[in-house]
């Protein structure tokens, strides 16, 4: 049985900004997904490519909600950009290295700027590869969820059997080396077995990076209509509980980190921009249905196409409720986090509070469901009803 190395979880640094631009098309909805996103079967007749007055509209938009959003952050250096969707990966390159140049006529480039583009297997190509890597993406994703026809039919996703086919070839030659991808376990019909074989041969590519997601049942979704009409059967929660608690383990002994709840990365290579929602750290986003967050602030843009076109900047600014939003984001940390360190993040945001949150660590740490001395870390036991430990703390720090 083999351990990870112990990485501690980073220092949280309001000094630098990360970027998260949301690009909504996707060749079709799936029925299960919540993400604010746009079946181009649907909005553009079929088509698999994005149509040139769509992307010049899309384009122009961003520009006019940069030009007004950057005013809001007084960082001046980017460590950390994220094109995500939608799926990202219909952008075409030279759209991408425009976004980036928009970027850096007002900010400074971090020398290290972790910059990721996710996006579905369909359109990683290795010549689309080559050419996002000429713009400076450095990191890739790829929404996978199964290698399995059938399981991709439940889930109702589009699927191109030819693509799919080559995806393995393509990430094991993939010139960006930082390069991962998501699956997905508990879908109705999939087999435990099923889920690691998928999982070990994407893991004998080489990626770098794994994001394991249970299948849910996202309030308002076709999907969730279908389940309480008995249309289509739930996730399987008995076999997701079985996964959740064996994986951690199978991914160290194949060299990976557990670095967030459904997260997992090779050392050196674990998501920075991932880290920065959990390290409660700002973000300007662009684009419909994305949240940013100024560090006292946040915005919700509207999660409608045509309707922030018109209107990028129309979402207002509210005042962030740091009481509420810490807990649900560093408990979702799984690296060490210095006791000093958590301290200094408590008593800024929500000051007076840290001897209670103390309290509460260590009450935890005596039923053996984390550790809490120069450190706080999750045991699996805790992990195991986290939302129920997240309201627990929101309780501590919103009580007067
Ligand atoms: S491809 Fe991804 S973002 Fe698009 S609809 Fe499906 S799950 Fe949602």
């Amino acid at each position: 049985m083999k351990s990870s190395p112990i990485i501690r979880a980073p220092h949280r640094n309001t000094d630098n900004l990360g970027v998260y631009v949301h690009f909504p098309y996707c060749i079709h909805k799936c029925s299960y997904c919540d993400f604010y996103s746009v079946g181009m079967d649907r909005a553009m007749d079929g088509g698999k490519t994005v149509t040139t007055r769509a992307l010049a509209d899309y384009m122009q938009a961003l520009q006019s909600e940069f030009a007004e959003r950057k005013k809001l952050f007084r960082q001046r250096r980017i460590n950390t950009i994220f094109f995500g969707g939608g799926t990202a990966s219909l952008l075409p390159a030279e759209n991408v290295f425009r976004i980036l140049e928009m970027l850096r006529t007002e900010f400074e480039m971090d020398s290290r700027c972790e910059i990721t583009l996710e996006g579905n297997p369909e359109n990683f190509s290795p010549d689309y590869i080559a050419s996002l890597k000429q713009t400076g993406v450095n990191r890739i994703h790829v929404g996978i969820q199964s290698l399995r026809p059938a399981i991709l039919k439940q889930l109702d996703r589009y699927y191109d059997e030819e693509r799919y086919a080559a995806i393995l070839e393509t990430l094991k030659g993939s010139t960006i080396v930082n390069r991962g991808v998501d699956l997905m376990y508990g879908v109705p019909g999939q087999t435990e077995e099923d889920f690691y074989q998928d999982l070990d041969r994407l893991l004998d590519t080489g990626i770098t990076h794994v994001s394991l997601y249970s299948l849910t049942v996202e309030h308002g979704t076709p999907y969730d209509v279908m389940v309480r009409k008995g249309v289509s059967p739930p996730p399987d929660e008995e076999m997701q509980e079985q996964i959740f608690s064996f994986l951690p383990q199978r991914m160290r002994d194949r060299g990976f980190v557990h670095y967030e709840v459904s997260n997992y990365g090779k050392p050196g290579q674990l998501s920075r921009h991932n880290l920065r929602y959990w390290l409660y750290e700002p973000t300007l986003a662009l684009g419909p249905g994305a949240h940013g967050f100024t560090g006292t602030s946040r915005y919700a843009n509207v999660r409608n196409t045509p309707g922030w076109q018109s209107a990028p900047l129309a979402a207002a600014l509210e005042s962030h409720e740091p009481a509420l939003e810490l807990p649900l984001c560093f408990l979702r940390i799984l690296l060490p986090l210095e006791r000093e360190e958590l301290q200094r993040i408590v008593e800024t945001e929500v000051p007076g509070k840290w001897d209670a949150v103390s309290r509460t660590l260590e009450s935890w740490a005596m039923r053996g469901l984390a550790r809490f001395d120069s450190v706080f870390e999750w045991k699996l036991e805790g992990l195991m009803r986290l939302n129920d430990r997240v309201v627990e703390l929101q309780e501590v720090l919103v009580s007067k």
